[in-house]
């Protein structure tokens, strides 16, 4: 971690030095310190050091963007030196020559563009280029997100904790459970009021845990009445120290409904056991198309349907999601003028990882058995269908408020446009959906974003990348900053159109897998 400089009085920041050395302000480029305004903290930085965000440093009394900016190419030939400088005041290198590049072929993103704050500057790059024969223009900044969370998909049959729950990161509350989905559940975090509306640790403690999850690294969560979680992007959870390994197939009713005919024949009764629906072969209606003989079993929990059972036991990490390990304990027993000694059961979870068989003995109790080899095949299919377990993180921030002042004169020009489908908004290059009604409320999977997409300030907020693409033409309709779009090329021989804290460097980096090229497409609207 750099040395960091003070700030201008951010509580629980640093001392305010502004309020101590007036003159602070006025330094800057005079030798000891200089100013960063790239957000409200005002830091003053001296010689050598960096601001309170790590991303502005003062080098020789000039204030810099530490990180380079992130420039995508559709194809990045292997070898290809992936950090160069700009070449400020002078020629390009002939290899970074606008004239040698396809402009159709490159993008500039927002990760280490530098930022329009405060507002009334024009975005730090507003590039001019072609697509498809069209002039295009694409308009880049990274924002300061104080309206953002991550939602977080976590593919798990697993009990996390309770819906509404508190989540929390080092102690601090920083999110809550919300709506489960089909085998997932659903997390929520961060937020502006996690961020911004509790104490001062929570608001930092959130706005760490929300880098480094945009980022792409592994946070640790603990849920109230639940479970421990390890949450990375792209990778599998861990609740309580167990690596997750499969998504399920489907709850209990499906899983009876897709392999009923495979079954068929092999057993007399099958129950998935599912902490949503759990299904009972014979009573489904798959097992009657079947013409499948009733079992007689009685199970715990209350019938929906025939042959769907919800609450048979307590959510959980046992069997299918419940905190059973004894699976004959969701039977209540047998009816003993419908089941018969020798009668065949399968007891599996939704993903296949349990799986019993009995048969019942004289008495009607089921007795343990070896599985035959033509049921552990179709238990075996299961698994084989159930996905690998992934944690997903979507990022979802408004980016409505003043940061439209950095693109043009008349923000609700810029709103309107992106709702008439003129503009393609991306993050960082990747795919934003844009959701219906006001503002411009943009979700974007993070891992479709480049690598240390994101980063925060200590007012708290994230900072974001964000692209607006768009006609040329219509971005003069829109009352844009016209004065300072510059060519692809002159951009890369010059860096950002200012030279407070604009980036002092440029990575190539390979348009992720999947993404569409963001220039030319039409965008993802709600
Ligand atoms: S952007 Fe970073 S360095 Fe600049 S004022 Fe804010 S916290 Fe300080």
């Amino acid at each position: 971690m750099t040395e960091h400089t003070k700030t201008d009085g951010l509580p629980g920041i640093d001392m305010p030095l502004a309020a101590a050395e007036p003159a602070a302000r006025d330094v800057r480029g005079a030798g000891a310190k200089v100013e960063c305004n790239a957000c409200p903290v005002l830091c003053q930085i001296s010689e050598g050091r960096t601001g309170a965000c790590d991303r502005y440093a003062n080098r020789g009394g000039a204030l810099v963007r530490v990180d380079p900016v992130v420039l995508l190419r559709r194809t990045l030939e292997s070898g290809a030196p992936e950090l160069v400088p700009f070449a400020t005041r002078a020629e390009a290198p002939a290899e970074w020559s606008g004239d040698l590049l396809r402009a159709d072929e490159v993008f500039v993103t927002g990760v280490g563009s530098s930022t329009t704050y405060p507002d009334y500057k024009p975005a730090p790059f507003i590039v001019a280029s072609q697509a498809r024969g069209v002039d295009m223009v694409t308009v880049v900044t990274e924002g300061i997100f104080s309206y953002c969370g991550f939602k977080v998909k976590i593919d798990t049959d697993r009990f996390l904790g309770p819906e509404q729950a508190n989540i929390r990161c080092k102690g601090e509350v920083v999110g809550h459970v919300t709506t489960a989905e089909y085998g997932s559940q659903m997390l929520s975090l961060g937020g502006v009021h996690h961020l911004t509306g509790g104490s001062k640790k929570e608001g930092r403690v959130t706005a760490e845990m929300m880098q480094l999850l945009g980022n792409k690294r592994a946070v640790e969560l603990s849920i109230d009445g639940g479970s421990q979680v390890v949450v990375q992007a792209g990778r599998a959870p861990i609740v309580n120290g167990v690596e997750e390994q499969r998504m399920r197939v489907g709850c209990g009713s499906a899983t009876i409904g897709i392999f009923a005919k495979q079954l068929l024949g092999h057993v007399d009764e099958v129950v998935v056991v599912d902490d949503h629906i759990t299904g009972v072969l014979t009573e489904h209606q798959a097992g009657r198309c079947l013409d499948m003989r009733r079992s007689g079993i009685q199970m715990r929990g209350r019938k929906s349907t025939p042959g769907r059972y919800f609450q048979v036991a307590n959510p959980g990490t046992g069997w299918g999601g419940t905190d059973i390990a004894e699976p004959l304990s969701i039977i209540e027993g047998w009816n003993p003028e419908v089941a018969w000694p020798g009668l065949r059961l399968l007891m599996t979870s939704t993903t296949g990882e349990h799986a019993n068989w009995y048969v019942l003995d004289e008495a009607l109790q089921p007795v343990e058995q070896a599985m035959p080899a033509a049921v552990r095949a179709v238990v075996e299919r299961i698994g084989e269908n159930c996905e690998p377990s992934l944690s997903t993180v979507l990022f979802l921030g408004g980016a409505g408020g003043s940061l439209r002042a950095g693109v043009t004169d008349n923000p609700v020009r810029l709103t309107r446009a992106i709702k008439q489908a003129l503009v393609n908004v991306t993050c960082g290059g990747a795919p934003a959906y844009v959701w219906p009604g006001g503002g411009i409320t943009v979700m974007a999977d993070v891992m479709r974003m480049p690598d240390d997409s994101f980063g925060t300030v200590p007012t708290p907020a994230i900072v974001a990348p964000i692209e607006f693409s768009m006609a040329l033409q219509d971005y003069r309709l829109l009352g844009g900053h016209m004065e300072y779009v510059r060519p692809l090329g002159e951009v890369l021989r010059r860096g950002a159109w200012h030279d407070d804290g604009a980036p002092t460097a440029l990575r190539w980096a390979r348009n992720a897998a999947g993404n569409p090229w963001p220039l030319g497409q039409p965008p993802l609207l709600g």
